[in-house]
């Protein structure tokens, strides 16, 4: 039996990497020099994000504690920012590792997910979301990052 080498290296063909390199369009949220933040195209709820850093890293397993610093200081900003964007009662924080892990792109992000009660979340991967919905809430989470 082969045995699975972990962490598993890094690929750059992920769809993150591309949207990294502009490659491929996304609904961009915040940026600065170690990270990207942007709309997830199937949320899980209203202003789902994905927060990631520049320089690659598969997921918590390879990523060095440099860069994962800088992602977790956007997510917190991000938090702050949905929930003041979408008057939520709250904010979910999750980030998966491998397949086993839940992960399905790999390049490490963090979802940003703000959460109003008794409102479930919606399937992982569901839904594709309409653009200008998704244009529409980056605008407000830009808003409230501006207010920060
Ligand atoms: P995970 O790897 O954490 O399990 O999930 C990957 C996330 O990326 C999912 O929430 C999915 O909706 C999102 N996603 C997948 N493909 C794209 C894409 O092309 N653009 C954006 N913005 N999000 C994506």
């Amino acid at each position: 039996m082969t045995e699975v080498e972990m962490p598993a290296a890094y690929d750059d063909t992920n769809i993150f990497a591309k949207i990294l390199r502009g490659e491929l369009p996304a609904h961009k949220v915040y940026e600065d020099d170690a990270t990207f933040a942007f709309m997830d195209i199937m949320p899980r709820g209203k202003g789902h994000c994905l927060v990631i850093p520049k320089k690659p890293a598969r997921n918590i397993l390879d990523v060095d504690t440099t860069s994962l610093s800088a992602v977790v200081a956007t997510v917190q900003k991000l938090a702050h920012a949905v929930v003041e964007a979408f008057d939520a009662d709250g904010a979910s924080i999750a980030q998966f590792n491998e397949s086993a892990g839940g992960q399905v792109v790999f390049h490490l992000h963090f979802h940003v997910i703000p959460r109003f009660e008794g409102v479930d979340l919606k399937p992982h991967s569901g839904d594709m979301e309409k653009p200008e919905i998704l244009a529409a809430n980056a605008e407000k989470i830009r808003a409230a990052l501006d207010q920060l």
